[in-house]
C-alpha cells in the first residue's frame, strides 16, 4: 500500500469550431485578439448563447468517464479578477455539474487501474497572458483574448490515485480516451488539456495528510516529476518533525523542484452566483441515449472487442488501443485478411521494436497496412517462416513488398520435405558426440538438433515440420 494520496484535475478544451457562449472562433495559434468580439470581451450589454456543440462533446465525455448525468446543470458565475478575464467573472457549472460518479478503466502494468471521476463540468477559458523574459522581473505583459471564453471541461478524480505512475497513466488515458471520441486534440504542448493535482502522505493511522497542490502542470513527465518531488519533500518533512502546510505550488521545470505561491491566493472567494443571463443546460434521457447511440468507441470498448473478437490478450489489447493510429491501422491489417494475433504481434513487438532503435513512428515511415496484411499473411500461409518476416521488416518499413522481397532473397520455404530430411542427416552425421550423448539418454539434446537443422536451413524450414523430422530421425538411432 502507498501511503501517498493523489487526485487530479484536469481542464480539456473542446474542439468545437466557435467559443463556449459566442459565435468567435475557438482555434489555436492564431494572430493574438483577433478571434474576439463584444461577448468574449465582457463588454457591457453582451449576451451570450451557449453553443449546443460543445454542450454535446461534454455529454460525450461525461457518458464516456461513465458518469452519471444530471439532467439540469445550471451555469454560475465565478466571480475573480485577472487581466486575463475581462468580464471580471467566469461562466461554470458549481453544485449540479454536467456529470458525477463516473469513473476511467485503462490498462497498467500487468493489469488494470480504475480511477474514479467525482465530477465533469462545461466552463469558459480565459485569456493567455505573456510576460517578457523573466516572471518575477518582467517590467511588461501582453494578454492574448482568443482564448477567452474558449469551451472547456474540467474533469476532477477522487483522491484515489496511489503513486506518480498511476498518476501519470491516468493522463494518458485521458487524453486517449479524449482524441478516440474526437472531442479535443488533447495536445499539452498547446495548452489543449491542463492539469492541476493534489498530494499529500497519509498519517500513520491512514487517514488523509494535509494536502498540497501543484498547478498548470504542462506535460505528462512534469505532472510525474512534480508528484515524485512533492512526495519526498513531504515524506522528510514528515520524518524531520515537521508539519505539512496547505497551499499551492508551482513547479520548476529546469530543477524538477516545487515552491509555494504566494498564501494569499489561497483566500480565494469567488461569490458564486446563478448566471442570470443563461437557462440552466437541460438534456433528457432520449437525448443522452441518442448521443450514446452516435458516440466513437472508446479505447476501452475497442479493446474489449478485440479481447472477444480476435482473443487477443487484455495487455495486447491495451497497447493496441494505446493511440488512434496503431488501432485503426490494426484494423485495416486485421480486414486486408491478416490474422489478428500474428499482427498484433508483429505490430506491437517487431514493428514497434524497430520503430524504437531506428527513432521511428507508425505514419513517419512507408509502412502502410496493406504491406505489413501482406507479410503476416505469407507467415500465416506457412510461405515464409517467422524468422524470415522478421529479417525482412525493415525492407517492408521501407515500403517494399515482402512478397518480392522474400524470393529475391530466396527465403520461401522449403516445402519439400526430403531437403529438409537431408539436412537432418547432414546434422546427425556432422555431430557424432552429441548423438553419442543423446543414444546415453541425454533427450533433450533433440532441441540442438533441431536448432542445427533450422540454420542449416537459412531459416527457410518451418520449425515444427523441422521438429517433428528429427524427432522421428532421433527415434531410430
Ligand atoms: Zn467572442
Amino acid at each position: 500500500m502507498s501511503d501517498l494520496v493523489i487526485g487530479i484535475e484536469v481542464h480539456v478544451q473542446l474542439l468545437s469550431a466557435t467559443k463556449m457562449f459566442c459565435g468567435c472562433k475557438n482555434s489555436f495559434g492564431d494572430e493574438p485578439n483577433t478571434n474576439v468580439c463584444p461577448v468574449c470581451l465582457g463588454l457591457p450589454g453582451a449576451l451570450p448563447v451557449v453553443n449546443e456543440k460543445a454542450t454535446q462533446m461534454g455529454l460525450q465525455l461525461a457518458l464516456a468517464l461513465n458518469c452519471k448525468i444530471n439532467e439540469v446543470a445550471p451555469y454560475y458565475r465565478k466571480n475573480y479578477f485577472y487581466p486575463d478575464l475581462p468580464k471580471g467573472y467566469q461562466i461554470t457549472q458549481y453544485a449540479t455539474p454536467l456529470g458525477q460518479k463516473g469513473f476511467l478503466e485503462f490498462p497498467f502494468g500487468k493489469g488494470k487501474k480504475r480511477v474514479d471521476i467525482t465530477r465533469i463540468h462545461l466552463e469558459e477559458d480565459a485569456g493567455k497572458m505573456f510576460h517578457s523574459g523573466d516572471i518575477t522581473k518582467s517590467s511588461s505583459s501582453l494578454v492574448d483574448y482568443n482564448r477567452c471564453g474558449a469551451p472547456l471541461a474540467e474533469i476532477v478524480t477522487e483522491p484515489c490515485i496511489e503513486t506518480p505512475e498511476e498518476a501519470q497513466a491516468y493522463l494518458f488515458a485521458l487524453r486517449n480516451l479524449v482524441r478516440f471520441i474526437g472531442i479535443s486534440t488533447g495536445n499539452m504542448e498547446e495548452g489543449a488539456l491542463r492539469c492541476d493535482v493534489n498530494v499529500s502522505v497519509k498519517n500513520p493511522d491512514g487517514s488523509f495528510g494535509t494536502k498540497v497542490e501543484v498547478k498548470n502542470l504542462n506535460s505528462f513527465r512534469s505532472a510525474r516529476r512534480a508528484l515524485e518531488f512533492e512526495a519526498k519533500r513531504q515524506r522528510d518533512l514528515i520524518a524531520q518533525g515537521g508539519q505539512v502546510t496547505a497551499e499551492t505550488r508551482h513547479f520548476i521545470e529546469s530543477t524538477g523542484e516545487t515552491a509555494g505561491m504566494r498564501s494569499k491566493e489561497e483566500l480565494n472567494d469567488y461569490r458564486y452566483f446563478p448566471e442570470p443571463d443563461l437557462p440552466p443546460m437541460v438534456t433528457n434521457t432520449s437525448q443522452i441515449e441518442k448521443i450514446r447511440q452516435e458516440m466513437p468507441k472508446t479505447p476501452g470498448q475497442i479493446a474489449e472487442k478485440f479481447e472477444k473478437e480476435y482473443g487477443l490478450s487484455q495487455y495486447d489489447a491495451g497497447v493496441l488501443t494505446q493511440d488512434k493510429e496503431t488501432t485503426a491501422f490494426f484494423e485495416e491489417c486485421v480486414k486486408n485478411g491478416a490474422s489478428p494475433k500474428k499482427t498484433c504481434s508483429f505490430l506491437t513487438v517487431e514493428i514497434q521494436g524497430y520503430f524504437a532503435k531506428e527513432g521511428l513512428s507508425l505514419g513517419q515511415t512507408k509502412l502502410t497496412p496493406k504491406l505489413l496484411s501482406e507479410l503476416v499473411k505469407l507467415v500465416d500461409s506457412g510461405q515464409i517462416t517467422n524468422q524470415s518476416a522478421k529479417t525482412i521488416i525493415p525492407d517492408v518499413v521501407a515500403g517494399s513488398s515482402s512478397e518480392k522481397v522474400a524470393k529475391e532473397r530466396n527465403l520461401i520455404v522449403i516445402e519439400d520435405e526430403s531437403a529438409i530430411i537431408e539436412l537432418v542427416k547432414q546434422v546427425i552425421e556432422n555431430n557424432p558426440k552429441q548423438v553419442e550423448q543423446y543414444k546415453q539418454g541425454k533427450t533433450a539434446l533433440s532441441g540442438f538438433f533441431i536448432g542445427q537443422v533450422l540454420k542449416a536451413s537459412c531459416g527457410k524450414a518451418q520449425a515444427e515440420t523441422v521438429k517433428r523430422l528429427v524427432e522421428e530421425a532421433l527415434s531410430r538411432l
